[in-house]
């Protein structure tokens, strides 16, 4: 047999798996920083970052090294037994992020069931809400991952239709709508608000000033926990360790996961302190494989490289030359630029039926990754590794893909 092409790629992907993604036709083979090589050799800049997965960059020598030294000595204990590296992880994590204490687990959408069920359960301990009663309010066009309970509080119909029955206990308001929230919270039933800082897979919604800094101060008032996903957002996307932190905001419970690791294996976490956490008692949850030696050693080496190589700072700055650029583009497809930091999207208008979708293949064919999420919109969310001139160079590549439409 011949040298594989893409399209050998693709079609035993396609005949083997199963079809629950429509990715980008390119097969991706090598990366690097903020490079991206397919089975062909060509170059991409990636301006996607696994959903803000590799904030650090492809395989940062760093993350990689922790992860081959761990992997050589010890890589799976499970928790029926104690393992060298985990309270180092502990103590790092919760000593980085402000916090009595850390709950490990792996992808972003068991943190979330993890804060979840850790609010269910201060509601019943400490709170004195009646067994089964317990209530949790969720913003519209929320995106928390995929199991059964997160596409219960999903609007979104791909996510959610007939995937029923839906598990119960779930409030639902509109994002950025603090009056909603305030009347929710009347509710003594309510124990907790669970909120993206910014709607990452709902196409980059930033909310106004000061709504989380409000909804966190009625939480309080109303003894309700404030739960922030920061899956996506934290970690410097939008140019602060966690999105948060722009309005001063301490969640009750943090949840992290993605670039926690640097894209280099899955790790995510809740953080919140004693009255909170310690409400879980030895038996009551827990992973296999959450808080494993290799998880430990690659999350403390990608949270330095965070500190090592600035990486908010330069979320921050290169994050408004972006939008700027974008803003200049003269065209009538590009309606609107939003977003903090290097979170950022585009809303392409159709013209002449071309979409985002056309758009994001042309930038692909000119060495550009990015995904449309809800058809119209697109995502730009590098590495936050890169340079201005590679941004800059993105930049060029991305406006003509633009005007070819025109
Ligand atoms: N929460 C948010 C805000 C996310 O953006 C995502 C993934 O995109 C998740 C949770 C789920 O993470 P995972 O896909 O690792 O389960």
């Amino acid at each position: 047999m011949g040298k594989m092409k893409t399209e050998d790629y693709i079609k035993r992907e396609e005949k083997f798996g199963a079809h629950n993604y429509h990715p980008i036709p390119v097969v991706l083979e090598r990366g690097e920083g903020v490079h991206l090589w397919d089975v062909e050799g060509k170059h991409y800049y990636d301006f996607l970052s696994a959903y803000s997965a590799v904030n650090q960059g492809h395989c940062h020598p760093k993350i990689i090294g922790a992860l081959n030294e761990q992997a050589k000595k010890l890589t799976l204990t499970s928790r029926a037994f104690h393992n060298s590296c985990l309270g180092e992880f502990e103590e790092y994590v919760t000593k980085y992020f402000g916090y009595d204490k850390v709950l490990p687990m792996n992808t972003g959408v068991e943190g979330v069931e993890t804060a979840l069920k850790l609010c269910r359960k201060w509601a019943y301990k400490k709170k004195g809400i009646a067994e089964g009663k317990a209530k949790i309010i969720v913003c519209e066009n929320n995106f928390h991952g995929r199991t059964i309970t997160i596409v219960s509080v999903s609007t979104d119909p791909d996510a959610r239709k007939d995937y029923g029955p839906y598990t119960p206990g779930f409030i639902t308001i509109p994002y950025n709508d603090t009056e909603a929230l305030e009347k929710e919270l009347k509710n003594p039933e309510v124990a907790g608000f669970l909120v993206e800082p910014i709607q990452g897979e709902a196409g980059v919604y930033v909310p106004d000033d000061g709504f989380l800094r409000k909804a966190a101060s009625l939480c309080r008032e109303n003894n309700v926990l404030f739960i922030a996903d920061e899956v996506q957002t934290g970690i410097a996307r939008t140019g602060k360790k966690l999105a948060c932190d722009h309005e001063d905001v301490r969640p009750d419970i943090l949840i992290l996961g993605k670039a926690l690791s640097g894209g280099v294996f899955p790790v995510s976490a809740i953080l919140a302190d004693d009255e909170i956490m310690l409400t879980i008692r030895p038996g009551e949850h827990g992973s296999t494989y959450g808080g494993n030696p290799v998880a430990a050693k690659v999350a403390i080496a990608a949270l330095e490289v965070v500190e090592e190589d600035d990486l908010s700072a330069k979320a921050t700055e290169l994050g408004e030359i972006f939008r700027s650029e974008m803003k200049k583009i003269d065209s009538d497809m590009v309606d609107i630029v939003r977003g903090k930091g290097l979170l950022n999207a585009a809303v392409i208008k159709p013209k002449n039926g071309k979409t985002a979708q056309d758009v994001c293949l042309k930038m692909s064919e000119k060495g550009v990754l990015a995904k449309p999420t809800h058809g119209h919109i697109i995502r730009f969310a590098p590495p936050l590794v890169i340079t201005e001139e590679q941004l800059r160079e993105a930049l060029e590549v991305i406006e003509k893909s633009i005007k070819f439409f025109d």
